[in-house]
């Protein structure tokens, strides 16, 4: 089952010639999410060959113009490519408002709903779910309230040991009801323990987006063991109070983050401007933390199944 993430956008508020604001692409199971929609998102989304008709949901962090921007014009061209099921938005309060103003003055003949949840920014709650994934809110500390999102997959299902099948002669019923998690009653009245019968094809696999924040020792427990981690890195190690006063982190407390929750990888984005040298804010991650990559736009970040 596919879980992967793209990048869309890397950059922080002032635009650059060869960067878009923040946005990617949750690819899980062939199902589309946006996580953040900056200005350009859908030409990103062009660019890089996602039908923006496949998206399942979009995210939205925080109400700063960085992250959400693209989301109108994405909205009405939806529109034109023949949308008509609901598109579900789920982001912070008072998006809902302008949505409604957006639609009066520039949608009112949209062919399909947008349906706004609102994300509580003070709350680690479940904000959405399907039979596979689950999707959770990460309260942040930013100038505005703001949330991470924590894509965590669900536990697959259980799969039998072909050769316990024969040797206990286990009939569809009883594979299906060990697939569940039951252990098994032979009809000699032997019980066999579920343990013994099934294995877990993978361990869930789980994505974490953090942007924008200040440092958060609460939201490295809350991203504890995710198998990647996205943490912005506004600034550089030098600029820790800046990044302090404007509700961001630097590259050092992003990694801090990643080794204090014991991730796999983190990637890094969100990068000021004035920084034209990425590799030397990689290099401050890498220090801490080995694992670091920089979220270059159009990279593919793929999540493999592990046993
Ligand atoms: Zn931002
Ligand atoms: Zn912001």
């Amino acid at each position: 089952m596919s879980f992967s993430v793209t990048i869309l956008g890397n950059a922080s508020a002032k635009p650059t010639a060869d960067s878009h604001p923040s946005a990617q692409a949750v690819n899980f199971n062939e199902q589309y999410y946006l996580v953040d929609a900056g200005e350009g998102v859908q030409q990103q989304l062009v660019r890089r060959g996602i039908n923006p008709l496949r998206l399942r949901g979009v995210f939205i962090s925080h109400l700063h113009g960085d992250h959400v921007y693209g989301l109108f014009p994405l909205i009405a061209t939806l529109g034109l490519y023949g949308k008509r099921t609901p598109l579900d938005v789920y982001a912070p309060a008072p998006l809902g408002e302008i949505l409604e103003g957006h639609k009066r003055w520039f949608a009112a003949d949209l062919p399909y709903e947008v349906v706004w949840h609102r994300v509580d920014t003070t709350h680690h709650e479940l904000v959405f779910e399907n039979n596979t994934l689950e999707v959770w809110s990460l309260p942040l500390r930013h100038r505005v309230p703001a949330s991470g999102y924590l894509f965590r997959e669900k536990t697959p299902q259980l799969n039998v040991e072909k050769y316990k099948i024969v040797k206990y002669g286990l009939d569809i019923g009883q594979i299906v009801a060990a697939k569940r998690g039951e252990d098994i009653t032979l009809p000699t009245g032997e019980v066999i323990p579920n343990s013994e019968l099934t294995y877990m094809p993978h361990l869930p696999r789980s994505y974490a987006y953090c942007s924008d924040t200040n440092f958060s020792a609460r939201l490295a427990e809350m991203v504890r063991g995710v198998d990647l981690l996205y943490h912005e890195t506004t600034y550089a190690d030098a600029e820790r109070r800046q990044a302090r006063d404007r509700g961001h982190s630097t590259t050092v407390e992003a990694a801090e983050v990643a080794l204090r929750a014991g991730v796999g990888r983190l990637i890094i984005g969100h990068f000021s401007s004035r920084y034209k040298d990425r590799e030397a804010l990689l290099a401050e991650c890498r220090s801490r933390f080995a694992e670091s990559y920089i979220a270059r736009e159009g990279e593919k970040f793929e999540i493999e199944e592990r046993r």
